[in-house]
């Protein structure tokens, strides 16, 4: 009796720990975050990276973002769904492989900005028009760099969150990327909703609806690009920027447990914006991309300051196919040195 009991309690025990064990969390304290970003946007991609992901584990990355955006087989909202996109039955494929590679997977789905590349517009405004930031502007004008869509847009917030549920399920992930990058219509005089609103104030409000189904009631870990919250100042002037679309001040007034993936491709003897995020309590991931000397010089000064200083992500904008990732210069050179910096103890983080 004692021994069927304590065979029963054993059994209880178990099945307290499978759940737990059954997704990887983000890599431990103190570990360095060796990343690498890629787009995925179709099955074909993902069954490369399925395939890949030893090598990449064998190169020292631990985590890979995936740029998904609108090519998952959503469920909720089917008419979302890229021409191309990636089944579920991949997703967890890929999930799994990910977790048997000890690599933590982060979907990134693109908010605000980059609602259109070039002449073709994503699903969400092709769907919905009229929730542009610029509803009158047409593809063809010339000056124009994306779309974006209108923070302010009554029912747009849920139906996006309703997609990242689906890629979190997908994916099993427990971390979410929310791109944020390059968002210069905001606030926009020809947005009836956002006429004459702060730019800075309507992207905080962006955030702050992100975060609160992210991370405070799905207790997700968020990430997004740094270039609008760092602004001008330290990530130089495009031909786009303009003193009306300045959003820096959001540095200020977005959640700070947000990972600031700040990312700069150009080769400087600094780069300030690291220690300026760090130094307002965000967890910083520097992230660049070629040439190769740029990706060095940022690595190097990021090693320098380790406060708050998370690791470094290394973007590939399909400038190396998948499967010869692993070797790819940027990765195959810089995300070593994170290893053996900042990672004394040598031991590879687990489950849970
Ligand atoms: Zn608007």
């Amino acid at each position: 009796m004692n021994t069927r009991r304590s065979l029963l309690g054993f059994g209880a025990a178990l099945l307290l720990l499978l759940p737990a064990c059954t997704t990887l969390r983000e890599p431990a304290p103190g570990e360095t975050w060796r990343g690498v970003h890629l787009w995925l946007d179709r099955e074909n991609s993902a069954q490369q990276l399925i395939r890949t992901l030893p090598a990449l584990a064998q190169a020292g990355v631990n985590v890979v973002v995936i740029e998904v955006n609108y090519s998952y087989e959503f469920r909720n909202h089917p008419e979302l769904r890229n021409r191309h996109y990636i089944t579920r039955q991949t997703a967890h494929a890929l999930a799994a492989a990910a977790r048997h590679s000890d690599i933590w997977l982060i979907p990134e789905f693109n908010c605000l900005g980059h609602q259109s590349f070039g002449g073709r517009i994503e699903p969400l405004l092709r769907t919905h028009p009229e929730w542009s930031e610029t509803p009158t502007t047409a593809m063809q004008e010339t000056n124009f760099y994306s779309l974006n869509w209108c923070p302010l847009a009554p029912g747009l917030t849920e139906t996006v969150c309703s997609l990242m549920d689906d890629l979190a399920e997908g994916f099993e992930a427990e971390a979410i990327h929310v791109g944020m990058d390059e968002v210069y219509y905001i606030g926009d005089d020809r947005c009836p909703r956002c006429r004459g609103k702060n730019p800075a104030a309507l992207f905080t409000e962006q955030v702050q609806q992100l975060h609160s189904h992210i991370v405070t009631d799905k207790k997700w870990q968020m990430l997004m690009w740094a270039d609008r919250v760092i602004g001008v100042k330290f990530q130089g002037w495009s031909k786009f920027d303009t003193l009306q679309n300045d959003l820096s001040a959001a540095a200020d007034t977005i959640p700070r447990d947000i990972i600031q993936c700040d990312w700069h491709y150009e080769k400087k003897v600094d780069y300030p914006s690291i220690p300026y995020l760090a130094g307002k309590g965000f967890r910083v991931w520097p992230a660049g991309f070629l040439p190769l000397p740029a990706a060095q010089a940022l690595s190097h000064c990021a090693l320098t300051q380790r406060t708050n200083v998370i690791g470094y992500l290394a973007t590939t904008w399909n400038e190396t196919r998948i499967t010869n990732a692993p070797a790819w210069p940027p990765i195959r050179e810089i995300l070593p040195q994170w290893k053996q910096q900042l990672e004394p103890t040598g031991k590879p983080w687990k489950c849970r």
